[in-house]
């Protein structure tokens, strides 16, 4: 045993050559089909459509996704290479397939047979988009909090509400929506939430303000407005009121995600860093020589491999379907969207001046990494879920 697991095979990560071969073709769509059009989707603030449809022809759409519902399979260690490698020339991309995950995994985990079929198919195919919309004007961190309502009225449910930051949603075609379908129980706050598939063109959806953020220019989030929208009956996903596990479930799930996006940014930035610290010469000697250099190259480095090795490790653990994932999915989390953060950083530093020029495209993984410390779970809230998997699976005990 090493504490807190059970065994010390609980470290293997189940890598093969299945997953290299995968890795180099996304590297080569990446490197001939992304890399060189980074300044046009800063500068649009748009995924360019053609790009997609390539992403489409690719079958990125449908990696995670099982075969029987119009996905390519692969599991969450084969969606974390790919997601890291898109990352590393534009993040945003990493976003573009983590929204349309965040619609899937829910409806996979917890979803009827006919919503598989009908809603998760077309996004594996890349044929529809999805959106996720849980957060609100009043607080993202805390699901239980939530204000948008869903009553029952015969067949069908009608939800009235705000959300906020959605990512994708000018896009997406449908949405998970949460919403309080009951008043919370006195000893269980959670309880009351309930989640819907909602269709873009149901009346009295609308989508509201984009909203600007400083980062992932691409993929911007929105507000989503509902207003007396009239649901199905069969939208609902999972039991009703019990939402809460039903959202955090999934992004137990989707947050190794997030870390891959981290992985990708902080391999770029590094690999950025590296190359001009050979080439750059200051005072007679190239960049590489200096030992102040040499020492943040040294550092990035420990920080981006301890990253990936988390993110992976956490994505095996996921992939054979043992609970520990759910630790290891927030320690990769939080720590290599932190280490994505410090390595850009650095990055621009060893750059000088060329470093805060946004045509030199490093800046831009900077704005990029802090976003994933806040998404999915900001890294504080990762933190409480840290300690409370611990001692929940070191001594069966909630805290
Ligand atoms: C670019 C972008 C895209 C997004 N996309 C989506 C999306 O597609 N769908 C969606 O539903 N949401 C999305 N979000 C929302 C995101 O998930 C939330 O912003 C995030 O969960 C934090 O919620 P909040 O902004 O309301 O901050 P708050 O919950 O108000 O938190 C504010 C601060 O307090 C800290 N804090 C809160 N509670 C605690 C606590 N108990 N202990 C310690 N610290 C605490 C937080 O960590 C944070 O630092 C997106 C956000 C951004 C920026």
């Amino acid at each position: 045993m090493v504490f807190p697991f059970a065994s010390v095979t609980d470290f293997n990560i189940n890598l093969t050559e299945e997953h290299e071969l995968f890795r180099k073709s996304v590297r080569e769509f990446v490197e001939n089909k992304v890399m060189p059009r980074w300044q046009e989707i800063e500068r649009t603030n748009r995924i360019p459509q053609d790009l997609l449809d390539e992403m489409r022809e690719q079958g990125f759409f449908g990696v995670g996704i099982p075969e029987e519902y119009g996905g390519q399979g692969g599991g969450q260690l084969m969606t974390a290479i790919m997601i890291e490698e898109l990352s590393r020339a534009v993040p945003a991309l990493g976003v573009t397939i983590g929204v349309n995950h965040l619609f899937a995994v829910p409806i996979l985990l917890f979803g009827t047979e006919e919503q598989k079929k009908r809603y998760v198919t077309p996004i594996a195919q890349g044929k529809a988009r999805g959106a996720h919309a849980n957060t609100e004007p009043g607080g993202g961190s805390d699901v239980a909090g939530i204000q948008t309502r869903a009553k029952k009225v015969n067949d069908h449910y009608v939800i009235t509400g705000r959300k906020v930051f959605i990512s994708g949603a000018a896009d997406a075609d449908y949405l998970v929506v949460s919403a309080r379908t009951s008043p919370p129980r006195e000893d269980k706050r959670w309880w009351g939430i309930s989640v819907f598939i909602v269709e873009k063109d149901y009346p009295g959806l609308k989508i509201g303000q984009q909203f600007k953020v400083m980062g992932m220019r691409g993929e911007q989030p929105y507000e989503v407005i509902l207003d007396e929208v009239k649901v199905p009956a069969e939208n609902l996903v999972g039991p009703e009121n019990e939402g809460f596990k039903v959202i955090v479930t999934t992004y137990d799930h989707t947050r190794i995600g997030i870390a891959a996006q981290a992985v990708g940014i902080a391999q770029a930035t590094f690999e950025k860093a590296l190359n001009y610290a050979l080439q750059r010469e200051t005072f007679g000697q190239r960049l590489i020589q200096h030992q102040m250099i040499i020492q943040k190259l040294a550092d990035m480095y420990m920080k981006l491999e301890a990253a990936r090795l988390l993110t992976y490790w956490a994505a095996s653990l996921a992939d054979q379907g043992k609970r520990e994932f759910i630790v290891a999915a927030s320690l990769a989390k939080a720590f290599a969207t932190e280490a994505a953060e410090w390595i850009a950083r650095q990055a621009i530093q060893i750059h000088g001046g060329y470093g805060v020029d946004v045509e030199t495209g490093v800046e831009r993984y900077l704005r990029d990494a802090i976003i994933t410390t806040i998404y999915e779970g900001t890294n504080e809230i990762q933190r409480l879920t840290i300690v409370r998997q611990l001692v929940r699976q070191a001594f069966g005990l909630k805290i």
